[in-house]
């Protein structure tokens, strides 16, 4: 590579800047390219499926924001919502219209959404559904999926150690193992693992919450029956089913995964693209569940930016332009072409690797076993994603700086910029050896 370096000079400096004031120079964990070596590119600038750093090096953009920006980048449709709006203020801490028009396209989109109440990020969402299931069921407990990201509040950031499902141990530290206790964790992709716990705890777990498509482990699947599988167990021990559509939403299909597969759980977070680029999350279900949370019931939720008009904006204009016919499968055909495109450059290269797609996320794991859950996603060659990564940054191609993240693909990317990729891919596979 040496000479066709790509200059990184004033991210390298705005990092330093940062490092002083910022911990670890950074405002969410992964963006610090700890996974990958290196340091971050400080971004200046979005258009499609194109962004620019400070430096002015051109990327094909396949982080999109983690997902919100399934329109690209700067999509006329947003920023002219967006500019419209913000000549009349930002925030009334009172009801507005575009929240009612936002909650409608959402009822009447997925399919286990009666009510729907809005937050500021899938955080948020995922700390509200578990707080109306316990209302809900009078029950404390929670079983999660090892690999399973739900945010970062407490009850959630707990994973399995190596193989074990038994009472969590909190992952993060500054998680008080009284709220870790409350959790149980099981593995993706196994039901007997659920059902297990469910045994063992017959009358004490609220609800099980899932990534109805595994997307924060790497790319995986639900195995044919698993979705199917936890609802029939949920049902029989009066445990509710809690999917995480915070990716899925709006991506996998008009109503999410839960109209993929034609599973409906009980309560539906959701975030990213419902924002449309800006701070959204929110929490939706049954009518008898959802009428639990205040000032209808007593489990209180509150949110100074709730409902914000400008995010409510970009979620309307985004949700708009994705429900239109057509929209998911014009994606569908870009995010295969990406992965057929991958496997072939896998090929090519003679690479032992396997590439994972649902819809337009996707996710190219350096193992040659089968990846079904956390455990064998974790045998993917992290040290050979990071060279990757590297090799594809300095062909002008951006990814998510972890093995164990989701490509995103939107609707700005071309299939010319698909095919470039690809060729990128191959060249940095043949070169890794
Ligand atoms: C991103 C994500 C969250 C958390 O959303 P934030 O807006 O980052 O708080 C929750 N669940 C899933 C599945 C996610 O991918």
């Amino acid at each position: 590579m040496g000479d066709d370096m790509r200059n990184h000079e004033r991210s390298e400096r705005l990092y330093a800047q940062a490092l002083e004031v910022i911990p670890g120079g950074v405002d969410s964990p992964v963006r610090a390219y700890g996974a990958v070596g290196g340091s971050p590119l400080f971004i200046a600038r979005g258009h499609g499926s194109h962004i620019v750093d400070t430096d002015g090096n051109d990327y094909i953009d396949y982080v999109c924001s983690w997902g919100p920006l399934i329109l690209g980048h700067a999509h006329h449709r947003v920023v002219g919502a967006l500019r419209d709006l913000v000549m009349n203020g930002t925030s009334f801490g009172a009801p507005s219209p575009l929240e009612v028009q936002l909650a409608r396209l959402v009822v009447d989109a997925v399919p286990s959404v009666e009510l729907v109440r809005f937050v500021s990020s899938g955080t948020e969402a995922c700390m509200t559904a578990l707080r109306l299931a316990r209302a809900s069921t009078g029950r404390d407990g929670i079983i999660k999926f090892a690999g399973g990201y739900h945010g970062h509040t407490d009850a959630l950031l707990v994973q399995a150690g190596s193989g074990s499902a038994t009472l969590g141990v909190p992952s993060s530290a500054g998680v008080p193992a009284a709220f870790a206790g409350h959790t149980l964790v099981a593995d993706y992709n196994d039901l007997g693992s659920v059902e297990a716990l469910l045994q063992a705890n017959p009358d004490g777990v609220a609800a099980v919450i899932v990534e109805p498509v595994a997307a924060n482990m790497g790319v995986v699947p639900p195995a044919p029956g698993f979705l199917e599988g936890l609802r029939d167990l949920t049902t029989r021990y009066g445990a509710l089913l809690i999917f995480d559509e915070v990716i899925s939403g709006f991506r996998i299909a008009p109503g999410g995964a839960q109209e993929r597969y034609g599973v409906t759980p009980d309560l539906t977070c959701l975030g990213k693209i419902i924002g449309g680029g800006l701070p959204v999350g929110a929490v939706g279900g049954r009518r008898g569940v959802m009428e639990l949370i205040a000032p209808l019931g007593p489990v209180y939720q509150a949110g100074t930016l709730s409902g914000n008009p400008l995010a409510m904006a970009a979620g309307v204009e985004t949700l708009e332009e994705v429900l239109r016919p057509g929209a998911l499968d014009k994606l569908e055909t870009l995010s295969s072409h990406l992965e057929e495109g991958l496997v072939w450059a896998i090929g090519e290269a003679g690479t032992q690797a396997r590439v994972h797609r649902v819809g337009s996320v996707l996710t190219l794991f350096f193992t040659d076993g089968e990846v079904t859950n956390f455990e064998s996603a974790s045998r993917s060659d992290r040290e050979r994603f990071g060279r990757f990564f590297h090799g594809m940054l300095e062909r002008g191609v951006y990814l998510p700086p972890s093995q164990f993240e989701a490509w995103f693909v939107s609707l700005a990317h071309t299939q010319e910029e698909i095919e470039a990729t690809v060729d990128a891919a191959r060249e940095v596979l043949t070169d890794l050896g």
